[in-house]
């Protein structure tokens, strides 16, 4: 359920069945919907979303205590949420972009460098294990 800017919504109590989610609520924008958003200023997106739970639950919604727009696009040591492979990305290309350098003292490690895991926390951590065995070897 959702709606407008939010196609989303997601009750993490009603998903999971457990209480300990009571109250968590989720909203997952991607892609052009998540630019498009982020265009707007922070108390734009912030009436929006609020706008959009009262449709959803009613009007007895309160206002949010806080709210954050994280806008990880804008951080250039962030630059966006996870990698992505463009149309044309090939294996070769995945090799390429992990291999060591000088002579094996330098490696690459991160979401990016996992094959079955892109774009996951586990896909991170098992990269980061093999770069460091690689180092040790
Ligand atoms: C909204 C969202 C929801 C997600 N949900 C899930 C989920 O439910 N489950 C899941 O498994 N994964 C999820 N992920 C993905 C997960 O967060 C990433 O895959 C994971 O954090 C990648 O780890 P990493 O160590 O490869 O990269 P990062 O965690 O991005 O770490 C890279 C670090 O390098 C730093 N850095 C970058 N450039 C430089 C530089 N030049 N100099 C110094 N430091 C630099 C960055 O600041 C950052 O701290 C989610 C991600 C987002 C954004």
């Amino acid at each position: 359920m959702g709606g407008g800017d939010w196609p989303i919504l997601i009750d993490f109590e009603r998903l999971t069945g457990k209480r300990s989610f009571r109250s968590v609520l989720s909203s997952h924008l991607t892609g052009e919907d998540a630019l498009r958003v982020l265009r707007r200023s922070d108390e734009d997106i912030e009436r929006s979303w609020v706008a959009m739970t009262r449709r959803v639950f009613g009007e007895g919604v309160p206002e949010p205590v806080f709210f954050e727009v994280p806008r990880w696009e804008d951080n250039e040591l962030q630059g966006g949420a996870y990698s992505n492979w463009g149309a044309g990305f090939s294996e070769e290309h995945f090799n390429l972009m992990g291999q060591a350098m000088s002579g094996g003292r330098v490696q690459f490690a991160g979401e990016h460098n996992s094959k079955d895991y892109s774009g996951f926390v586990h896909g991170g951590y098992l990269s980061g294990v093999a770069a460091a065995n690689n180092v040790l070897q």
